[in-house]
């Protein structure tokens, strides 16, 4: 029979199962310790459970952690790694190191939904939600753990689409019982589902990023098929409900495609749309994917546009491009993985 994972249980399904099987009730607060704090990798590493009740665990659980397939190394010291997830599927993480900081880039589901044109995800079609403890295996297993700083929400898969267990994820990585980390350290990003997006604003206090790449609502959705259901219009209609003036920060993720939505005209539009909202955009550059019909722009066409947007008093970004020689291009690696293993 194969086991469960005990990684990604939160604090009240601890206090459940050590009830279910007559533990002690302490040991809930014990084994969640071990997990998130300490994080160990076996169950007879809980020394402080007694015999009895290791051996009750192990009738039906382990620990779950489970260290990445495959790792693929920048020159800029990005790595994008490949974690193994039900059977022969593969996520990535992209583990981002700068000056006094790290990032870890942490994918939500196998594939998705969404179909963004300009995704190598999107391509992949759907295969699976991951589980509260695959998204947190992403970090506990990951070499650089304890150098982390921030996590961003951003690598495969829409993650309000898998929205209870990406919850349970963020409970156990800013809950005192788990990673304690505050929630400014983490950011989701979202093409927009709406009535998860109420309740990530509602039950969290983590940064949230909305995927634009175009203010018109029609080009919009030619980009991102998303838009037809999750209208960007009405979307930001609603943030302006949310005070964004404190330690939340909302930003805009803006990819720039050279001759497709990188004009004066678009940055006008942006401006409209954006106005009197607390936020700030980040441009992006593309990267290019195999069978898309789009181009990155160049830096100075970047740079004029974030120019623009700044002078007309929008807070704007470029955010430095990482990882260019690894394909740091999200589903990449995992795609090919999985053609590899037939899956695709
Ligand atoms: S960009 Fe994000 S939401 Fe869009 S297809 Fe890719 S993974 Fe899904």
């Amino acid at each position: 029979m194969q086991k469960q994972s005990l990684l990604g249980l939160t604090l009240a399904e601890l206090q459940a199962l050590v009830k279910e099987l007559g533990m002690p009730s302490f040991s809930a607060g014990q084994i969640a310790s071990w997990l998130y704090v300490k994080r160990v990798t076996s169950i007879d590493e809980m020394t402080n459970l007694s015999l009895k009740s290791r051996s009750l665990l192990k009738e039906r659980f382990d620990v779950g952690a489970a260290a990445p397939v495959d790792a693929m190394r920048s020159v800029d010291g990005t790595v994008k790694y490949l974690y193994g997830v039900g059977e022969n599927h593969f996520v990535e993480s992209v583990y981002i190191p700068d000056d006094d900081r790290a990032t870890l880039c942490v994918s939500s589901q196998v594939g998705c939904k969404m179909h963004c044109k300009f995704c190598m995800t999107g391509k992949q079609g759907f295969s699976m939600n991951l589980t509260a403890g695959q998204i947190i295996n992403q970090i506990v297993s990951l070499p650089e753990c304890e150098r982390l700083t921030n996590v961003v929400m951003m690598g495969m898969g829409e993650p309000l689409d898998n929205w209870d267990a990406v919850q349970k994820a963020l409970e156990i990585m800013t809950a005192p019982y788990g990673f304690a980390w505050s929630p400014k350290r983490i950011t989701l990003s979202t093409v927009g589902l709406r009535k998860n997006l109420r309740r990530f604003l509602l039950e969290t206090d983590c940064h949230l990023a909305v995927s634009l790449h175009s203010p018109l609502p029609q080009q919009r959705a030619g980009l991102m098929p998303a838009e037809k259901a999750f209208s960007i219009v009405d979307l930001v209609d609603e943030l302006r409900n949310y005070d964004f003036s404190k330690q939340r920060r909302l930003s805009f993720e803006y990819i720039l495609f050279k001759g497709v939505n990188d004009s004066m005209a678009h940055a006008k539009e942006l401006l409209k749309l954006l106005r009197g909202l607390d936020c700030r955009v980040n441009l992006i550059r593309f990267h290019a994917i195999p069978g898309v019909d789009l181009e990155g722009c160049s830096m100075e066409a970047m740079t004029t546009f974030r120019d623009y947007l700044t002078s007309h008093g929008l807070f704007t970004t470029i955010r430095a491009s990482r990882g260019e020689d690894i394909f740091a291009a999200c589903g990449m690696l995992s795609t090919a993985k999985m053609e590899e293993k037939g899956r695709i």
